[in-house]
């Protein structure tokens, strides 16, 4: 069923959450074993991030370095039908623009109509840890916009090379919003603006950024109604947990933490307390957020569901 669907059938906040793919190598248990703490609450879907190729060097015998391409959490897809069939529960796979060439995608969207699975999230994906930029695939999306295009597209019935209609898809269209503005973005009224492209391409609902205070969301609603986005706008929210991510967070999804936790954070002594601040900030922005009648509330859980657990025994 479409995340549209479980947002207009529900009558109170969903609860959703997403999970990363496990390391190569390690077995699918691990990803059950952060579910299955979190099933009580009935999520009505999961997401499953999408992680590109990253390139390493590696010394042969003769000296030289060789630059390698891997994929250290493969596995999106297959995940995804997993979790359909053990919980019965939508599952949501992320779909980057970045590695693919269109009709890379358009093939990876027939394996998931295929498969039974109604929804996606059309991102344009990070550069490659080794670049200092985004760069498209030669025959790909430089943006997501394109990306929704390209699925809006399908789901009318045009594929790519195909010059009569063919059988429709009907995908369910989610596109990521940055209430704190997207750190390459000009300023947050062109961000903005690029969002609401994606809106009128065909994407049927926006998942947030993580964000710390309420107030940053209140207001990214306030700005995306003003300019006519009018789609469900689910908020992300990211217990923090470790000492290491009270200067990692900000420095890599580009958000801040409002005084008041971060008072609290420089307290901290150890991981411990880190965790259980991150926990009762969790609860006091669900609380508020749910009481305002958001239509979800979407948990980064980062392959760790302790804390998430915490949070939504006290709001679900
Ligand atoms: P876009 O919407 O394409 O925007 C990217 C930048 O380009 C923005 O600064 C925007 O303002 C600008 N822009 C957009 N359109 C135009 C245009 N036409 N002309 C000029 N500028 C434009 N990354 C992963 O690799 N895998 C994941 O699984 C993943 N999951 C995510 C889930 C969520 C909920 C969120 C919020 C992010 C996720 N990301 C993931 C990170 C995401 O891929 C990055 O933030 C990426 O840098 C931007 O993706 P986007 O889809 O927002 O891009």
């Amino acid at each position: 069923m479409k995340v549209t669907d479980h947002i207009h059938k529900s009558k109170k906040p969903l609860f959703s959450f997403e999970i990363l793919p496990p390391l190569k190598g390690k077995s699918i248990q691990s990803i059950y074993d952060g579910i299955d703490p979190l099933m009580e609450f009935g999520p009505k879907f999961v997401n499953v991030t999408y992680h590109r190729e990253e390139f390493v060097y590696k010394e042969r015998e003769n000296g030289l370095l060789e630059k390698i391409a891997i994929r250290k959490r493969p596995g999106t897809v297959g995940i995804c039908a997993a979790i359909m069939n053990r919980y019965d529960v939508d599952a949501v796979p992320h779909l980057i623009c970045g590695g693919f060439s269109k009709e890379e995608t358009e093939n990876a969207l027939i394996d998931l109509q295929f498969l039974g699975i109604d929804n996606i999230l059309a991102l344009r994906g990070d550069s490659i840890k080794t670049e200092s930029s985004f760069r498209p695939h030669k025959y790909g999306h430089k943006y997501a916009v394109d990306l929704v295009n390209q699925v809006s597209d399908m789901n009318r019935g045009n594929y790519l090379v195909e010059d009569i209609k063919l059988e429709p898809t009907d995908f369910c269209i989610g596109a990521a919003g940055y209430p704190e503005k997207h750190f390459e973005a000009m300023n947050l009224s062109t961000d903005l603006q690029y969002l609401k492209d994606k809106v009128d391409a065909g994407a049927d609902y926006i998942v947030t950024q993580m964000f710390f205070n309420n107030a940053k969301y209140f207001e990214f609603i306030d700005a995306c109604r003003a300019i006519g986005i009018e789609v469900p706008i689910i908020p992300g929210l990211k217990p923090i947990k470790t000492l290491n991510h009270i200067s990692f967070l900000p420095k890599f999804f580009q958000i801040d933490y409002p005084e008041e936790l971060s008072r609290e954070l420089l307290k901290c002594k150890k991981n411990e307390d880190v965790t259980q601040l991150g926990i009762e900030w969790g609860i006091h922005q669900s609380k508020e957020l749910k009481e305002a009648g958001v239509p979800c509330i979407h948990y980064y859980t980062m392959s760790n569901s302790s804390s998430v657990r915490a949070i939504a025994e006290e709001i679900f």
